[in-house]
């Protein structure tokens, strides 16, 4: 395709020191430069206000307002709509070409600005440095990847020839996406679900999540600069009663792209499929949500680095990921070693501010710490809690500080095991065997990640064929996709199995037309 082959962007070793600094020196220049200004809108690629502002505050230290965005009105959804609408009518006929260098320079101008981009999302949604790193790496891997997809997919595909006919399979865009994201992947996610949109010849109406709209904003002002016709992409902030239902059920929006709660897209699905008057399709609906996602450890199993994985994927970002370990299966004969060495691990978690880069930061805000405990107050009645179960003390800081929880010895049908609750609490489950264990991994209606540690064939070749999941991942912990190599999005009540960053995303930003031509 021209392009060198791809590389995935690698992170920063912060380690260093060196590096450490050009990551404060960054949060400095952040909080000089962001820090108290309100922020536009965008609509037919002008900055526009909006009616009331709303504030953004610094999880890491809620009294802080970071900054501030226009709430959007009513006529300024139907004013994006339409600019979406008529913005599509030139932006569909564009180069493939164009678009991938539109995204291959997105990529250069992003890779100079990581640092910035990981100190705004920091002060946005709580994550430390590498949480951060690890997500704005993912949203250069996404602007290389989408600049190869979308020239593979303007090659069409070929088809069985019949005498007398040329034919040809070519794939065309649909028309207006709406993208609906979520606050704890602020960039990358939107980014996926947008670059899908318009790597396949659609227009954009994005609306982030309110709790981190700079994360998304500064994205989209990257791709203007990089040569993005302005209007491709209407970017709206605001409250959901103006800017949720009412976008979902707009008669010109084509259709919706939304990572979120369970509860949420299960409304978008249901909301969806309601032809409006005057609407010319059936909406398409992309719905990527929760997941209680599973580690299964065997009696073979590496148990030490089971154990570090399970720390990670349950602890990193205080378990505010979809794709978190929320449960541990262990099989019987390895079940006291390792709980006991994932609570040592855990232990040993510091807890603290992120710009500060401690291990476990803050969750997102308030609602979600007490939506959090409540979980953790009932486990108390009815397992066995072997670390944490407190809110953490944080020093000077005002926030949703939760210390790292293990509840051991948790019943398949407690909540603990059956609901997502998106903090830091793991639970542990003691499996007869590890068939059982497949049993109880699948025992969910989510089915997004899943880990399996043995060093057994057959018993690995077991679960990649019976765990019910979009992402299995064997012999290493279950969050860390990586954009272009693991094709991202679950099974069952996960959502609509998208797949972002993998080979056949782009099919669902399109229609397929087929021509036969007789001379
Ligand atoms: N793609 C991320 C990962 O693999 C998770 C995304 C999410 O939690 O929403 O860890």
């Amino acid at each position: 395709e021209g392009f060198l082959p791809f590389e995935h962007e690698p992170y920063f070793a912060f380690a260093q020191e060196e590096v450490a600094q050009q990551q404060r020196e960054a949060y400095r220049m952040v909080r000089e430069t962001y820090v108290g200004r309100t922020f536009p809108m965008y609509i037919g690629g002008q900055p526009v206000e909006g009616g009331e502002t709303f504030e953004v505050r610094n999880p890491a230290d809620t009294r802080e307002v970071v900054w501030r965005f226009p709430g959007a009105t009513p006529e300024q959804l139907e004013e994006a709509v339409a600019a979406a609408k008529a913005a599509f009518e030139e932006w569909r006929f564009s180069d493939p070409m164009q678009r991938a260098t539109i995204f291959k320079r997105a990529a250069e101008l992003l890779r100079a600005r990581r640092m910035e981009f990981n100190a705004v999302m920091g002060l946005e949604n709580g994550k430390n440095w590498a949480e951060a790193d690890g997500e704005i790496a993912e949203c250069v891997d996404h602007f290389e990847v989408f600049a190869r997809e979308t020239l593979k997919w303007a090659q069409g595909k070929p088809v069985y020839p019949v005498p007398g006919e040329h034919v040809t399979t070519v794939y065309e865009p649909i028309g207006v996406v709406a993208v609906i994201s979520p606050w704890n992947f602020p960039a990358a996610i939107p980014l996926g679900m947008s670059l899908g949109a318009i790597a396949a010849g659609n227009t954009v109406v994005w609306k982030p999540a309110s709790e981190t709209p700079l994360s998304s904003l500064l994205l989209v002002e990257l791709l203007f600069e990089a040569g993005l016709p302005r209007n491709v992409i209407q970017f709206l902030t605001g409250a959901d009663d103006v800017l949720g239902d009412p976008l979902v059920d707009h008669k010109d929006v084509r259709m919706i792209a939304f990572t979120g709660s369970k509860e949420i897209g299960c409304r978008i699905m249901e909301r969806a499929a309601k032809v409006q008057p005057g609407q010319r399709w059936l909406k398409r609906v992309m719905a990527e949500m929760g997941g209680k996602d599973p580690t299964v450890v065997c009696a073979d199993g590496d148990v030490e680095a089971a154990a570090v994985g399970i720390v990670q994927a349950a602890f990193g970002y205080a378990g505010q990921k979809c794709s978190a370990c929320s449960r541990v299966i262990a099989e019987d004969s390895v079940y006291d070693e390792l709980l006991e060495r994932v609570t040592a691990l855990a232990r040993g978690l510091k807890v603290g501010s992120p710009e500060e880069n401690a291990a476990l930061g803050p969750v997102i805000h308030e609602g979600s710490a007490q939506r959090i405990m409540a979980y953790v107050e009932r486990g108390k009645g009815t397992a066995r809690l072997v670390l944490g179960g407190e809110r953490a003390d944080s020093g000077e800081h005002e926030g949703g500080y939760l210390q790292p929880t293990i509840f051991a010895d948790v019943d398949p049908k407690d909540p603990l095991f059956q609901e997502e609750i998106f903090g830091p609490v793991l639970s542990f489950t003691r499996a007869r065997d590890w068939q059982h264990a497949i049993e109880l991994a699948n025992d969910s209606e989510y089915g997004l990640t899943a880990a399996f540690y043995s060093r057994d064939p057959a018993k690995i070749a077991e679960a990649r064929r019976r765990i019910h999941v979009g992402n299995l991942y064997v012999n290493r912990k279950c969050t860390g996709a990586l954009s272009g190599t693991h094709a991202f999005g679950g099974y069952g009540m996960s959502g609509t199995n998208a797949k972002v960053g993998g080979p056949d995303y782009l099919f669902w930003f399109l229609q397929t037309k087929t021509v036969a031509q007789r001379y």
